[in-house]
């Protein structure tokens, strides 16, 4: 559930008509529901409740500071994978100490500043990078908590490129070494083992794969506390899906994989951490846009707007579905009709549906994409100087631009010319 609602024919966010957004902000723009993010952190919060928890929020779905805020004033934690999102977590107000360290390739640097600011935990995916943790550690006198991610080798069924629990992917080392890995971290003295790491993909739709991942993992600490490790954090990542196209998907809800992790390692008297994204920023945006042309192919309809895929690129890069809605509904009984629904850029990929059924639509119309709350702005380039698009806050009655459209002088002006020149 979403607070993008119609009233009267016409689209709301929240308390806002988001034609009154579009005359002030311009169009495309991004714009974000307050009450919906704070809806979906709380259905986590509560699907875990009676366990010791903590919700750290996959900030690259969506990371604007107003949404750190809004989701730490709550009590989020932050999932951070690079230097970046640790610096933008810690400029949002999030202590250290309620942001993990995700991802396969954290730098020396990345590292040295995450210790020095305070970490909760660093979830370690290699030896390589369990060697060079240690090391600054040792350096600034400290001993940094770490879990280990492991790759349980279990088929998510979600697309290729999200999908991050088999052997062939990148993620992790694999479940079978883990006791090895793991004495070998308890003999590294800037090291404090505190827990187990899993993260099988995105976008799942089925709690099938999480179980048997948890199952795993619920193993692995049996056998880790038996050779002597203090197993007292479980981080059971990401993952959870969201109905992208509303009429025929319906994931899982966040009480059930409540239920089935408590089934699942409720017995174990760990800590749980989870790191949802998707599910709390997905549905909690929508990107508008206005359409320039409506194009008469010799066999199809082009509607083309002003988004392209360098605002939104799930559709070029997974063949995602976002379901697309006219900001101003037809009357009743108007006959649909099939759109391509393109972007102005230079490439075929510049397209958001293929004979996709809408009422009619003329020039200036304004369409809102569904569900592109996560991995929409975060992802955004400025491919065909295209300028990145605003990203607007609403809270009930109120909004406000929480990034602004630079100008062409200011993307301009960030390259330099060479002397020579
Ligand atoms: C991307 C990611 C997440 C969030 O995944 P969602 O599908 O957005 O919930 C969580 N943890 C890790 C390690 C990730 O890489």
């Amino acid at each position: 559930m979403d607070h993008f609602l119609y009233r009267d024919g016409a689209l709301f966010a929240e308390d806002v008509p988001v034609s009154e957004i579009a005359a002030q902000v311009g169009t495309p723009f991004y714009c974000y529901s307050t009450a919906t993010f704070e809806r979906h952190f709380r259905l986590f919060d509560e699907a875990l409740e009676g366990t010791d928890h903590l919700i750290c929020y996959a900030m690259k779905a969506a990371s604007n500071q107003a949404i750190l805020k809004t989701l730490a004033a709550l009590g989020a934690g932050m999932d951070v994978v690079s230097g970046g999102e640790y610096a933008r977590a810690k400029a949002a107000g999030v202590p250290g100490d309620r942001i993990v360290f995700s991802g396969v390739g954290k730098t020396y640097d990345e590292i040295h500043a995450a210790l020095t600011g305070g970490i909760r935990q660093f979830n370690v995916e290699s030896e390589p990078e369990m060697a060079v943790i240690n090391k600054v550690a040792l350096e600034l006198g400290v001993r940094a908590p770490i879990t280990v991610r492991v790759n349980p080798d279990v088929d998510a069924k979600t697309h290729a490129k999200i999908a991050t629990g088999k052997s062939e992917n990148k993620f992790g080392i694999p479940i079978s070494r883990a006791r090895e890995v793991y004495a070998h971290a308890a003999s590294l003295p800037g090291l404090e083992v505190i827990g187990i790491d899993v993260h099988i993909g995105s976008q799942l739709t089925q709690l099938e794969p999480f179980r048997l991942a948890y199952e795993k993992v619920a193993a692995l600490t049996e056998e880790l506390r038996a050779d002597g490790h203090n197993i007292k954090r479980l981080d059971l990542g990401g993952g959870l899906g969201i109905p992208y196209e509303r009429s025929n998907e319906a994931p899982p809800l966040p009480v059930e994989y409540g239920a089935m992790v408590k089934e699942t390692l409720g017995h174990l008297n760990c800590e749980i951490e989870i790191e949802p994204g998707r599910l709390i920023a997905g549905n909690a945006g929508i990107m508008v846009s206005k359409v320039i042309y409506v194009k008469e192919g010799e066999d199809r309809k082009f509607m083309i707007v002003d988004g392209a895929m360098n605002d939104l690129i799930r559709p070029a890069m997974y063949e995602a579905h976002h379901d697309i809605v006219p900001v101003v509904e037809a009357e009743p009984g108007t006959e649909p009709q099939a759109y391509d629904i393109v972007g102005p850029v230079c490439e075929t990929g510049d397209t958001f549906a293929k004979a996709r059924n809408m009422s009619p639509v003329a020039p200036d119309d304004l369409i809102a994409f569904r569900s592109a709350g996560a991995y929409g702005a975060v992802m955004a380039s400025e491919y065909n100087t295209r300028p990145l698009i605003p990203e607007v806050l609403v809270n009930g009655d109120q909004f406000a631009v929480i990034r602004r459209r630079p100008t062409f002088d200011e993307m301009i002006n960030r390259d330099t010319i060479p002397e020579w020149l």
